[in-house]
């Protein structure tokens, strides 16, 4: 099931969205500031983010701002007004997408579907560093040519790594991925 993090200070539109997309089959967590919508995010437990601009503690924009430095999940902004200035500022800090309130669902839903095939289709086949060369649908690795025979955990443990491999990985989140 894909996770989507819905961060949103209005109540009543948070529970609207949730309610439409736990009915889409999404499972669907909620922050209500900016702050603990970021920690969330920075979990790396989400398939995509829905980020409200107008936020308590840190605004949506900066939560971007900070995110983009280690993840890049799909982040559609939810902007309130026809903000040009925020839907620019947010394209150019790496949304992928924003939408404008009130939105119907409907449109909200095709982003979304949107955002997470994009973001599909940029999963690479192969993952390489230096001679190390693994190969995702074939669940080969080689380092400098040569096989290496590696346990299915041990192929995923390698693979959850190698996809970030910049950020520092929890025990958590790799026991999860694992
Ligand atoms: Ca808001």
């Amino acid at each position: 099931m894909q996770k989507i993090l819905l961060v949103e200070d209005e109540a009543k539109i948070a529970r609207f969205i949730e309610l439409e997309l736990a009915h889409e089959g999404y499972q669907v967590d909620k922050a209500e500031d900016g702050r603990t919508g970021l920690d969330m995010a920075r979990a790396g437990e989400s398939d995509l983010l829905l980020l409200d601009i107008m936020l308590p503690g840190l605004n949506g924009l900066e939560v971007l701002r900070r995110l983009r430095k280690t993840s890049d999940v799909p982040v559609i902004m939810l902007t309130a007004r026809d903000a040009v200035m925020d839907k620019v500022t947010g394209l150019d800090m790496g949304a992928d997408d924003y939408i404008t309130k009130p939105f119907s669902i409907e449109e909200l839903l095709a982003r979304i579907r949107t955002a997470l095939r994009k973001q599909q289709s940029t999963t690479p086949a192969q993952l390489t560093v230096g001679p190390l060369v693994m190969d995702i649908a074939r669940h080969t690795v080689t380092v400098s040519g040569v096989n290496v025979d590696l346990t299915g955990r041990e192929f995923s443990l390698l693979q959850a790594l190698l996809e970030n491999k910049s950020i520092v990985l929890t025990r958590e989140t790799l026991m999860e991925r694992v």
